[in-house]
Order: C-alpha cells, then structure tokens, then sequence
C-alpha cells in the first residue's frame, strides 16, 4: 500500500454562494489525515466558519447510512430491514412504470436539492437529466429558498453579480441589507473589513444587532417587513436633491418618469414613520447612496426573499441601485447570487418534454400535486421536506398517502425517518468526482476516499433505474470525468478541463464578463433596466414597487396580534446551513454548539411572560406549537423574536402559503418560497423545565 501523504483540492460541502470556500484534504494509505482551509482559494485563503472546519465529521459518522434499507412496519415506525440495491430499484421500478404504462410519467416525482447533492453537476444536470429522459415531475429544492429574489431580478432585468475580491478591493463602502455575513457566508467578512480598513462605509439594515450589524459604521433597524418604505423614502430623496445617474437613468432605463412620480408618494416622513426609525436614519443612508462611490449593496438571497412582499421590496432596492449609479460598476452592484452556471452552456442537459403537463415548482403546486396525487411516488434526493417547507402536519399526510417515498441521503433524516419507504445511502461530498462554481470561478471537488458502505453516487444508480425504466442512454460518458469534461465544453468554462482544474487548486476563473452589466444590456423586454416593469404588468402585479403589510403583523392584523404579539424572524446562525445533514444535529461540533432551538427575546417581553434566561417556553400561535429555549437579549428589538431556521419541530407555527403568487411563478419558470417572516407567535413558560432534544447527537432518531 501506499503510504505517501497525498493533498486534494476541494470546496466546502455546505453550498455557502458566492465564496465556496476552499478546502484541503490530505491523505495516507487512503485515509483521510487532515482537512483545512485551501490557502490558495482565491476567495478564501485558507480560512473556513466552524461550518467548514467541522465538515470532516460527515464522512466516517457513526449515524451515516451505509446500506439500502425498506421499510419494516408502519409509515414512520422508523423500523427498518437491510435490502440489496438490486431489490430497492426494483421496487423502485415496479411502482414507478405503472405511471408509465398509464400514460402518467409525471405522477413519478422527484424533489432534489442540494443538502447532500452539493456536487453542481447532480444538482443542475444529472438529476434533472434523469427526470427530463423518464418525464417525471421535477421539482428544485430552490423554490423554498430564494426565488422571490429570482422574480424581483426578473422584472427589473437585472442580475448584479459580483464577487467579493472586488468588492473588498474597489468598493467604497457596502450596505448589508437584511444580511448577516457573521452568519451566513463568514468568509465575506474579510472582504467587508477590507472596505473598512481603507477608510470605507460599512452599513446594516436588520432588525436585529447581529454580529455583522456590530462591525458596522451605521445601523439601521427598520420594523419587519418594511424595507420597500426605507428603500423609496431614500429614492424620494435622491430624486429631490437631483443626485441621481441621469447618464444611466436616460441611457439605460425604462420607465424613469413613472418611477418618479411613483416615489414622490414615499416621503422620509412617511417612511419613518412606516419603518419605526428617526428620519435621520434614511437621511444618513440617502447620503451614503448620494456620496459613497462606488456602494455595494450586499443583498445575497434568503432574507428578504422569506417576506410575503420580499419580491418588492429587492425590486425597490435594485431601482436604488441602479438610481444612484451603481450599475455595472466595479466594486458596486446589487446581489451576490450564483452565478457562472447560469452561463454554461452544459450538454450534458435535456429538455423537459412537451407533451406532458407537469406540476409546477411552487409550494401551491407541489400541495395541490400531493393532495390530489397527481404525484404519487416521489423520489427525495438531497433535500428534507419535513424540515424545510411549512405547513407539516399537512405534508407529513400527504407524504404518508402516497404510493412510494423514496429517500437519497447521507443520513436519516426527518422525511426518510417519518415518510420513507425505501432509504437509499448516499456518497459525501469527497467520495465522488465532481465540480463547484461560484460567481465567477470553477472548482473541482475531486474523489478523495473511498466509497463508504454499499452508498452510491446519485448517477450511478439513476443510471441503474432508468435502465430498468426502459432509458438507456442517460449516462452515454465512458466516465464521471468524460461526463465533466463534456459539460465544461462551453464558452463560459473555455479551457477549463478536470485536468486543468487539478492545476489550479484556487480554481479557475469563469470567461464571463469582468463587470456584470457594465455592457447595460439586460434581461428585459426593452433590454433596459425597467424601473417600469413590463412584465409585471403583462403578469397583473405592481409594475412598480410598491408596499404591502405583512399577511400577519401588528399593523395588518391588530386583532390576531392581540393574541399573538410578537413577530417571528427566522434568521440563519452560523451553527446551521439549511437542513444539511439533519439540520446539523450529524455534526458533533455543531450539535454541541447549539443543540436546541434558542430563541433569542427582549428582556421586556419575556418579563411580561414571566421568562427568564435559559427558560423553556411553548412557542404558538393557530397553527401549531413547539419548545424553545430562551435567550434573553436586547439585540432583537422589543416586539420581535428570533430563531434560526430549519427546526422542523418547530415549522407548524411558520406560515403555509407561498410568498409569492403562482401565476408568476409559473409564468416566469421560477419557483415560490413560503414566506417565513409573517408569523405572530406568543410564548408561555413551562411550569416545569423540560429539555425539547436530548443533548448531543445521540438525542438524534
Ligand atoms: S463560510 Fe463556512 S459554510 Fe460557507 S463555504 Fe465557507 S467554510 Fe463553508
């Protein structure tokens, strides 16, 4: 055997756009000895969250699921016995071809997402390549995630994306709207204090005082919900002061004068009033947006994306942008998003077919598919519903009447556990050969170690299945690589080959524009930056951004607050990443960190409930209940409680219904979220202390 240390180049499996942090893995005799931050990412250099650090407890996990198993008793009974791979697609495939004999292809569905699959060429071409080929329903695990963001950046045609090296060398200062890069993306922060340390702004907009809010210069706490008025009141004043682009806003824009007389409705009175801040506040931030050249607003996805108006209220913040000149401009911009995939040219892909009517990818949708059947087997692969959409005890009944739930992990999680019927044992994120992209850079992940167990890359055994399923060209390559190579073929990837990516362990830049948009073509009708948007007229909604009150909140429901005062934000700690890995309770370290959900509450507030530090408290409203654990702080304003996401324990109290509606969501190809920002809740203290979770992982099912 060889005993040579060897050193492999890799990202982190936890998905984190736009910085995919950089990792090292070194081996001996096949095992793994150490993973570290890779030094020469060009974004990362070497550092990692504790997210990162700890991601080499996923692979030799005693909880890891390492064989096909099939359900023993009841649904959720979580009793289980060991089958072959042979016999789990053979079930597979029994249940699936009565669909398709029926003439029902898209009655065989199949949910995939990225909390496991963090390999880019499952999630964006081989599952759906496998679902187009076999005409499944296919919905994305996107669609609980950030696409009223998509829908804003639709109607505005706007997609600003940067990445954060030139953010850190060229911006004079940055807005972090309604983000927490402490949180979420802790490898952006470098990058902030570098704008920081030449003498730059640094500016947060968040309720909350997180971390981020607390390295910066200025911060802002606008009422929940409110953004839209914040970001137009400072319109208001751009317009007033003529301190706008009037180069890009006569160039390049559409719809300028109807924008403007729309704004001068949003007076800074009003929207102080509307945001529960002094009129300094926007004031000050009018200034920064007049002055600062060039402002990066820092807008990722998620946050705002979780309101019921999350749609305009990015809308109204990319009109900002671009009003105060920041378009196509180094070191300016608007959203750090994904970015270089949507570039590629990928061959491996395949068109959905035609002739078939597929439900749609939207929470409405996918309800109204499971209630009605119109799905009835589903196949979950990287993703856990039970965790990330709303509205559980609904879907855990739905889960539960179809036909065939099957479940692809590394873990058994929430949905395998309670709805599963077959559990299929997935490879990490070094057990297979596979390829990451940020903004503007690809990476290789490359096959580190060994195979665990029986567990099988999600294209081997799609390949397996769709052969049985009578489709046998799904994976025409000779190899993974061939299959690589043959998707990096494209303009956007020019030169880039896994060999060449094995070169370059920092990654290889994209061919894609050095400034986005700084040719001011964009993706709308008029190929103009729309503050009008035509197609938000062609869709019946606001053609301009416009506020509305959440569908639950002190102002829009006085009645329903009465019973239930405070107002939920789901917010991300740096301890959590969507549901990955059973929403983290598979990770020790993270586990350990935070094992329970805490809930972060004003010392008024829980006074009033007869709450004190460290409590355990009934979380409720109509909906549904759970137990949380109280953290007293003032960094959340009083009137408002915070807890991070993803505690399916905890889910039936969030809202049921899409953020967005779907007629745009199917119109415009996008997906829906829920909306999780519009949830009045109230709190009563258990009499008796009772712990929600065992500590530790061994608490876990
Ligand atoms: S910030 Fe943390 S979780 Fe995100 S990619 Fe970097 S190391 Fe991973």
């Amino acid at each position: 055997m060889d005993h040579s240390k060897k050193t492999y180049y890799t990202v982190c499996p936890y998905n984190c756009w736009p910085i995919n942090c950089g990792i090292s893995v070194t081996t001996c005799a096949g095992k793994i000895t150490e993973i570290k931050g890779n030094k020469y990412h060009d974004f990362s250099k070497g550092r990692l969250c504790i997210k990162g650090q700890s991601c080499g407890e996923i692979q030799n996990n005693g909880h890891r699921l390492l064989n096909p198993l099939r359900r023993k008793g009841e649904r959720g009974s979580n009793e289980w016995e060991r089958i072959s791979w042979d016999d789990a697609l053979d079930i597979m495939a029994e249940k699936m071809s009565r669909n398709i004999n029926n003439n029902h292809r898209e009655a065989n569905g199949i949910y995939h997402s990225h909390g496991n699959i963090v390999q880019r060429i499952n999630w964006k071409i081989l599952t759906p390549r496998f679902a187009n080929l076999l005409g499944m329903t296919l919905w994305d695990g996107n669609f609980p995630c950030w696409y009223d963001v998509g829908v804003a950046q639709e109607l505005t045609g706007y997609w600003g994306l940067h990445d954060p090296v030139e953010m850190g060398t060229y911006a004079g200062g940055v807005i972090n709207w309604a983000q927490d890069p402490c949180a979420s993306m802790a490898n952006m922060v470098p990058y902030i204090l570098q704008i920081k340390d030449r003498g730059g702004i640094v500016v947060t907009i968040d309720p909350r005082v997180t971390q981020t809010a607390a390295l910066s210069d200025f911060h802002i706490r606008p009422r929940l919900g409110s953004d839209v008025y914040l970001a137009n009141a400072v319109a208001y004043i751009l317009l007033k002061e003529n301190v706008f682009d009037k180069d890009f806003v006569q160039n390049h824009s559409f719809g300028f004068d109807l924008y403007k007389t729309h704004m001068s409705t949003f007076t800074p009175k009003k929207g102080a009033e509307m945001c529960e801040i002094p009129l300094s506040e926007i004031e000050r931030l009018a200034d920064i947006y007049a002055n600062v050249k060039p402002l990066c607003t820092n807008l990722t996805r998620g946050a705002l994306g979780k309101h019921w108006n999350g749609v305009q209220m990015v809308r109204s913040i990319l009109c900002l942008i671009a009003l105060s000149g920041n378009v196509g401009v180094k070191g300016g911009g608007g959203v750090w998003g994904e970015g270089v995939d949507w570039n590629l040219k990928l061959n491996g892909a395949v068109r959905r077919r035609k002739d078939i009517a597929y439900p749609p990818n939207n929470f409405n949708a996918i309800d109204h598919a499971l209630e009605t059947k119109t799905v009835n087997t589903l196949l979950v692969v990287g993703g856990n519903p039970l965790s990330q959409w709303p509205n559980l005890n609904r879907l855990r009944r739905q889960l539960k009447e179809l036909d065939l739930v099957v479940v692809f992990d590394l873990f058994m999680n929430h949905t395998a556990r309670e709805a599963g019927d077959i559990i299929l044992p997935a490879t990490s994120w070094i057990e297979e050969l596979g390829l990451r992209t940020s903004n503007t850079h690809i990476y290789i992940m490359d096959k580190i170690i060994d195979t665990q167990g029986e567990c099988k890359e999600a294209s081997v055994w799609m390949d397996e299945l769709a052969k049985r399923l009578g489709v046998t060209d799904y994976f025409p390559w000779k190899s993974k690589e061939d299959c690589l190579n043959d998707c990096l073929d494209s303009p956007a990837c020019k030169g880039a080959t896994i060999a060449k990516l094995r070169e370059n362990p920092g990654g290889m830049r994209a061919n894609i524009m050095d400034v986005p948009f700084n040719d001011f073509v964009f993706s709308s009708k008029s190929g103009k930056f729309e503050f009008y948007s035509q197609k938000a007229e062609e869709l019946g909604l606001p053609a301009l951004p416009v506020h509305e009150e959440p569908i639950e909140g002190v102002r829009s429901t006085p009645e329903l607050a009465k019973e239930f005062p405070l107002a939920l934000i789901s917010a991300r700690r740096n301890t959590h990443f969507h549901s990955f890995h059973n929403s983290h309770r598979f990770n020790p370290t993270l586990d350990a960190v935070e094992p329970e959900p805490l809930l972060w509450m004003h010392p008024k507030d829980a006074a009033k409930r007869s709450l004190k530090d460290g409590d355990y408290a009934e979380m409720f409203n109509r909906r549904g209940s759970g137990v949380v654990k109280i953290e007293l702080t003032t960094e959340v304003s009083e009137g408002h409680v915070s807890l991070n996401d993803c505690w399916p324990e905890l889910n039936e109290v969030t809202q049921s219904i899409s953020a967005v509606s779907p007629h745009v969501t199917d119109a415009l190809g996008l997906g829906g979220q829920p909306c999780y920002q519009n949830t009045l809740v109230n709190l009563k203290c258990l009499r008796r202390p009772k712990t929600p979770f065992k500590k530790g992982v061994s608490g876990l099912p």
